[in-house]
């Protein structure tokens, strides 16, 4: 008998994720993908609330940015130039400062967390000063310096001590910022929308405020808008609803287009200056394939798309109106606390336990959606589609969502649902299916 793809993954990639996917018997094999619909192995199609946390803004395989990329390679292009200068990296470097003016500096990295790292980095290095600045419920990625100003203990406690000088202060906190930011503090830095934390909504003006008390005391204030940015939340970048421009801007995910890894911390020439601006600093923020050619044109096209197919303005109205059917649709359910959301970001926050996250999340899968919950609060589901979901697909969504609350509306039979799928998994030791 061959060797499942399931049983290799779990061999020699990751036992402890197929045991979880068995565990109520979650696990999928997904193979294909294209605009907001995914295939499993057996063909059967799911439309996609997910969007890879975020990353397929444009949908995933974009016919357009497919081509751009199939002939990029026409001109058998130097991928990764140390030794020079290079096109594509110069390229999109403009065309980023065109989106955020006044920051028309780009730092290149491969992912969302070396992004927030590079962005640490630039500010202790421009300030002189060593304190950052984070939020209790923050997220900001996986590596030991992006899991130092992230808040879960979970996460965390192997990997103690972790990076010295960050210090986590409640989110949507102006007091607590005012107290904290004395002439240590390099930066403060923070999620517009904590969207891992449970999409969690600052009050207004809040980020407004903030940076300009950063401003006020000399320190930088560093946005991490690796989930928010491109458009998300209905405006190019979620700080435009605030006016409230960062003196660095964290970028990743979405912007490779959801195929190229792609990290960008976008900042001002005088702050690039400072850290990196000599003969003797300029290397101190690198990485082999940061700001390889692929990637930026990858990069490039994909905001080429978002304007072309003007998916910010699509993101704000889709968005409205789609808040506004499930409101109707999902009105007065029991079960549901709130429906909050901007742009095509929206989340539905149960009035239930952690694991009812999951279990609905489920109930939607095999009814063809995929949904996962916040990944820190499990009891808000997050719903982001990619920016290019049709109306009749938000209709659609819609019509599954409903159907699933409608046949899950108290907590105790959820439960015992739950756990009798638990226990015929169990019983069937833990089935990827
Ligand atoms: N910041 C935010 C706000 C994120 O949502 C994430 C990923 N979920 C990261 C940083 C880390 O990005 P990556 O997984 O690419 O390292």
């Amino acid at each position: 008998m061959s060797v499942s793809t399931a049983e290799r993954y779990a061999r020699h990639v990751d036992p402890a994720f197929v045991k979880l996917l068995g565990v109520l018997g979650y696990g999928r094999q997904f193979t294909r993908a294209s605009g907001s619909w995914i295939e499993d192995a057996n063909g059967r199609k799911y439309l996609d609330l997910l969007s890879g946390f975020g990353s397929a803004s444009i949908g995933h395989n974009h016919p357009r940015l497919v081509a751009h990329l199939r002939s990029f390679f026409d001109d058998e292009p130097l991928n990764l130039n140390h030794t020079g200068v290079s096109e594509r990296p110069a390229a999109l470097a403009e065309q980023l400062a065109q989106t955020a003016p006044p920051l028309d500096a780009a730092l290149f990295s491969n992912s969302g967390a070396e992004a927030v790292e590079t962005a640490m980095k630039l500010a202790r290095s421009a300030t002189k000063r060593t304190r950052i600045l984070y939020c209790e419920g923050a997220y900001h990625g996986l590596t030991f310096g992006a899991l130092s100003v992230s808040a879960t203990k979970r996460m965390r406690a192997p990997f103690e001590p972790l990076l010295p000088d960050c210090t986590a202060i409640p989110f949507d906190d102006l007091e607590a910022l005012d107290r904290a930011l004395d002439r240590s503090v390099a930066a403060f830095l923070v999620e517009p929308i904590q969207i891992e934390g449970g999409v969690r909504f600052p009050r207004d003006g809040y980020l407004r405020a903030a940076r300009e008390l950063c401003a006020k005391r000399g320190a930088l204030f560093l946005l991490d808008e690796v989930q928010t940015g491109l458009g998300r939340t209905g405006a190019m970048y979620a700080f435009e609803h605030e006016a409230a421009t960062p003196d660095a801007l964290i970028l990743a995910k979405s912007i490779g287009g959801s195929i190229a890894p792609i990290g960008v911390t976008l900042t001002t020439r005088t702050l690039q200056r400072k850290a990196f601006g000599s003969m003797r600093t300029f290397d101190l923020h690198g990485s082999t394939f940061a700001g390889n050619a692929f990637a930026c044109a990858a990069a490039s096209e994909t905001l080429r798309i978002i304007a072309d197919e003007a998916l910010v303005a699509r993101s704000r109205d889709h968005g409205a109106e789609w808040l506004a059917a499930l409101r109707v649709r999902l009105a007065g359910h029991p079960l549901i606390a709130e429906i909050r959301g901007r742009g095509l970001l929206v989340a539905i926050e149960l009035r239930a336990p952690d694991v009812a996250g999951q279990w609905l999340s489920l109930a939607m899968l095999e009814r063809g959606l995929i949904v996962q919950p916040a990944s820190q609060v499990w009891r808000v589901l997050r719903l982001e589609p990619p920016l290019t979901i049709s109306r009749e697909e938000l209709a659609h969504a819609t019509a599954i969502i409903g159907e699933v609350f409608d046949a899950n509306r108290s907590v105790a039979p959820m439960l015992a649902r739950t756990g009798i799928r638990a226990a015929a998994q169990f019983l069937n030791r833990g089935r990827f299916r």
